[in-house]
Parts: C-alpha cells; structure tokens; sequence
C-alpha cells in the first residue's frame, strides 16, 4: 500500500535536522512514493500550517523579492498559499482550463511567476515555463510543439505573441501580467484581486505529468521534457538536502531565469521541500554589481550560480563587500573550471559546491555539503540514481576509464528521470541504452567516486588516435594571466584529420600584446600543466563566445565553422 503524502512531509521535511541525514539514508525516502502527490497540497499547505502553529519563524518570509528600485515582496507560506489559491482559481474559471490543459509561462523573475505555478498545481494544468529572452520565432516553436492552450506573459512579450498568434490553432487565451491592459488578452492583477480565496487542490497521481521544460537547446533545437508531481516535489528533497544544505531558517538565492530547470531546483522545490526562504531579484540581465550588493545587504545564507557568474564576480572588487551570512556557494549548468573556484576562495573565504544536472534527470552527481571537495570533478553520485560510466555495449567500465556517464533505469526507472520527450517516443527510446539512460555526456569515475566531466560526447576531439576532452584544455588555458575564457573545438587538419584548436578571449591587459608570441606562450602552458598531446595547435583571439540564450558556450558552433558546415 502506498504510504501517505502526509507522512512524507512528517518524516522528510519537518522538523528536518541536516545533521542526521546522510546520503544513504535518502534512498528509503523514495520508496515509500504515495499514490497521490501534490507539492501544493502536500508540501506547501503544510508548511502554512506550520507557521500558523508557530513551529515555523515567520520572520523568514518564503518568497523575499528585490525589485529594481529596491521594492521588496515578502510573503510567507500563508499568504503564498492564500495568492495562490486566488490564482488558481483565475486559471480555471476566468482562462477556462482544465487539468492536464498546458500553459506556457513566459514571465521575468516577478512574484507573480510563483502564485501562478503553484496555482496550476494546484488545478493539475501542466506548465511550461519560456524565457523572457525568446524572440516570436522562438515563443511560435514552443506553442506549436507544446500545443499550448494558454500562454502567460506581460506587455513587454505580448506584441511578439500577437505577432504569430494567427499561426497557433491551439491557443485559446492569452493572459498578461502587467499594469495596463491589451486588446485579445487577459488581465492577471485584476482578474487575480476579483478571484474567490478558496480552491480545493485537485488530487494528482505522482507519476502524472505537472511540467514540461525545454532543455537549453545547446546542441540542436531544444526538446521537451515531461516531469511528474513527484519527480520535482518529492525528487528534489535530496537536492535541498545533501546539497543545498537547506533548513527553514537558510535563505537561498539562485539566479538561474524562469525558464531553465535550474530555477526549479533552487528557487521553487528544493528550497520550500525544507521551507526555507526563496530570495530573488528582478534583475532582468545578469548584473555583477547588484548581485554583490544583495548578498551584502540581505541576509543570504546560501547563493547558487553559473560558473560564468563567478567568473564575472571576482573580476570585481571584493574587497568593499562583506557577506554577513554567506556560507554556502554552489555552481552548477556548466563545467565549473578549478581557477574560477580557486579565485572565489581566496577572495571570499567560501568554497563553491558544484553540482552536475540536465533538464531531464535534475541533479546527477555533486558535491554535497561537508564532502572533500576535488577540484574539477563533478562530486558523487546523488539519490537515489546509480550513476555509471559505461561503454558503447552498455557495459560498466572501472574507475579511471572514459566511457559515457549513465543513470540506470532497470529493473526499475528511477521516478525523478523525466517521463519522456514530449510527442517524440523515438527521441526518448534513442536515449536510452542497455539498462541505462545515456546523458550524452562524457566523463571518468574515480575510486573514490567522484565524476570527472570530460565533455559532451559530440564535443569530444579525436586526434592523431587520442581522445581529448575539451573540458581539461580549457582548464588549462584558464589558469594562465591572459585568458578571461576559452573554448575549446576540433578543427580539419590535412595530417592529423582533427587538431585541438582553442577559441581565446583575452583578458584586458593583453588584448596589445603580440598574438604570435602569445599564441606559441599558452601552448608552452598548455604543455606544462596538462599532457602534451593535448595543446591547441591553433590558437583563435575573439572578442565574444557564441552562447545559448541560457549563457552556455556552443561549442557546437564554432566547430561547425572549422569544418565549414555552414
Ligand atoms: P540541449 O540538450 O538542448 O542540447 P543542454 O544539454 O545544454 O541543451 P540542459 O539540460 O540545460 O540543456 O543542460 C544539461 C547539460 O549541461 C549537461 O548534459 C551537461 O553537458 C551540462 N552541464 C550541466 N552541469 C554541468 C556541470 N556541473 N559540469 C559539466 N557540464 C554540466
Ligand atoms: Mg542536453
């Protein structure tokens, strides 16, 4: 008999003491998945409760938003679960939509982006969520393919909307988040102030579907990935756990946008699993200067980014900052390069913890609080998935091998690998291989069991019978004065077939120097700090890095260009 949600929140997130938790304990956790669940009802009901009782401080807030004027949003699980209940109602009786309807939410970071997903929780209407960086090219693929009956936006999205709405049969109503209003759409604060306060949370499976994310698209066009109630509400315990390190008095800020699957780890489950507090800001570009400022004057207590925003962070001036409460960094998207975490130390006295994910898995390996940290590798394994490195035969190989990193799926599909991509069965069958779902990433297992990224298959360089990561030579190159950033691709070469070329973003006090002298001084580094084989015997200075709209390096790109496909 399946156990009860209910006994889920009293067993793993009450009363929740990180001391006596550790990593094996978390796998029991996950065997007694209810029938039923509902992060709404399930988890953030019950947390509102626990504030009324006083068994929660309400000084910490669960939403704490910073606007651009420096406004503040505070609202505790009460008044969340209050909003959100009006909101839920506004999706169902003023939008018309029913359970399993899907929606695309494509909203900045503003307080109502929450009441709004937890409100299609608590109706079972499954999200979608769009970065507000989409171009109407973009936002006519995602309706398209999602069939989306609504789209959520605000005034500034709302033209490129209209401007292909005649082209998507499946859109019914549209839906602002604005001041003001707009011919054809509907108006969220009015409708919101209108709504009734009560709503009974719809009863959802754990293994039904409650979002669907699009990965970043770093490698072709981005797909769709279904996920269930339980795989984010139930999956993500471990996450805020073992790795966030969260308890109810922690506040944590994370600043991935909206629309990428890291926000759902940090600023929505992992965060209020242990209900602790969501900070955010509503910067809408990444902005060193105001990320600094917050950390000092709020009381943040554990701060989540990309490794390109810490290495934007410490090209600044740290010293003129004090992080009063600071005390947990992680990193996690991309490779986290050893220099970039070496420079946040000395400058701040934190270590950063990295973390390794997709879109269709969530957190894969890392580095939990309190474990060694090695610098380069990606941590252990985190539950409950067993994670291998296997070869082309799905066979395991041992530690120090290279191989594909794997998550086993048999006998039984972990519940928190995603469900499928959406409308592409031969997609999601090709992802999968023996008894494991391939990541399509690279990497090494250590004795000690810790992963060591080597690169995206695809990105992997194959010269003169050698295999070179591009990860390892960008690490290198990192560590010398002169590069700010790297990446590194295979480009023809008549003897070799394939060279290592490297893409090089100068750092400002070399951009005058000789290109040839600098070219031939960082392959002497490159020598010395890594095995020979592997230096760029072409070297390229550029001003700027092709990137996603997510900020990742599309390696792809650049080595497309060498080879002239496009
Ligand atoms: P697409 O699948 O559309 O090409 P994407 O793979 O970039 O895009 P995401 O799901 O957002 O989409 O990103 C997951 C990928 O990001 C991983 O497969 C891995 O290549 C990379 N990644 C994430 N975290 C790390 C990390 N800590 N170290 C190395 N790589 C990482
Ligand atoms: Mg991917």
């Amino acid at each position: 008999t399946p156990k009860s949600p209910c006994r889920f929140f009293s067993k793993h997130c009450r009363g929740f003491a990180p001391q006596n938790i550790s990593g094996n304990e978390s796998p029991s956790l996950y065997k007694e998945l209810p029938e039923h669940f509902n992060f709404a009802s399930d988890i953030l009901d019950k947390w509102s409760q626990m504030e009324k009782n006083g068994e929660r401080a309400s000084s910490i807030p669960a939403l704490w938003w910073v606007g651009d004027q420096g406004n503040e949003v505070r609202w505790g699980f009460e008044e969340l679960g209050f909003l959100s209940r009006k909101a839920a109602n506004v999706l169902s009786d003023a939008c018309g939509l029913k359970k399993e309807d899907r929606v695309i939410v494509m909203l900045p970071r503003i307080p109502e982006w929450w009441l709004i997903t937890v409100g299609c929780m608590r109706t079972g209407i499954i999200y979608i969520p769009a970065t507000i960086q989409l171009t109407a090219n973009d936002i006519l693929y995602r309706l398209q393919a999602s069939k989306a009956k609504c789209i959520i936006t605000n005034d500034i999205l709302a033209p490129a909307v209209d401007s292909v709405v005649s082209k998507c049969q499946f859109l019914k109503t549209r839906l602002m988040v604005s001041e003001g209003s707009r011919d054809g759409w509907l108006d969220f604060k009015e409708l919101l102030k209108a709504a009734r306060g009560d709503h009974d949370t719809v009863k959802t499976k754990s293994q039904e579907a409650m979002t669907i994310y699009f990965t970043s698209g770093t490698t072709g066009y981005p797909k769709m990935v279904e996920h269930s109630h339980s795989s984010f509400g139930i999956g993500m315990t471990s996450t805020g756990r073992l790795w966030f390190d969260l308890n109810p008095s922690d506040i944590l800020w994370g600043l991935s946008d909206p629309g990428w699957v890291k926000f759902a780890y940090g600023s929505l489950f992992s965060t209020w699993i242990h209900g602790a507090c969501i900070f955010t800001h509503s910067m809408l570009q990444f902005e060193a200067t105001t990320v600094l400022n917050c950390l000092s004057r709020f009381p943040i207590t554990s701060f989540c980014g990309t490794p390109t925003a810490y290495r934007m962070l410490v090209q600044h001036d740290l010293t003129s900052y004090k992080f009063k409460s600071l005390k947990h960094c992680l990193s996690g998207g991309e490779p986290l390069n050893p220099e970039v975490m070496e420079r946040w130390k000395s400058k701040t006295g934190i270590d950063i913890y990295e973390g390794y994910g997709q879109t269709e898995t969530v957190l894969i390996c890392a580095v939990f609080k309190g474990m060694k940290i090695k610098p380069g590798a990606m941590g252990k394994a985190a539950p409950p998935y067993d994670v291998q490195i296997i070869d082309e035969n799905a066979n395991i190989l041992p530690p120090g091998k290279e191989g594909d990193i794997a998550i086993r799926i048999k006998p039984t599909r972990p519940f928190c690998l995603f469900s499928g991509y959406m409308g592409d069965p031969e997609k999601t069958a090709a992802s999968e291989r023996g008894d494991f779902y391939i990541t399509g990433d690279r990497g090494i297992v250590d004795e000690d069991g810790y992963f060591w990224f080597v690169g995206r298959a695809d990105d992997i360089i194959l010269s003169s019978g050698y295999r070179i990561g591009p990860f390892e030579v960008e690490n290198a190159l990192l560590e010398h004065p002169a590069v700010t950033e790297a990446a590194v691709v295979s480009s023809p070469d008549p003897i070799r077939g394939e060279v290592v070329k490297a893409f090089v973003i100068l750092s400002p006090d070399f951009v005058s120097h000789d290109p040839e002298k600098l070219t031939k001084e960082l392959q002497e580094h490159v020598k010395k700090v890594t095995a020979p084989y592997k230096y760029p015997r072409k070297v390229e200075f550029v001003q700027q890095l092709p990137r996603t709209i997510s900020g990742k390096i599309r390696r792809k790109e650049l080595r497309n260009k060498e080879w002239g496909r496009i």
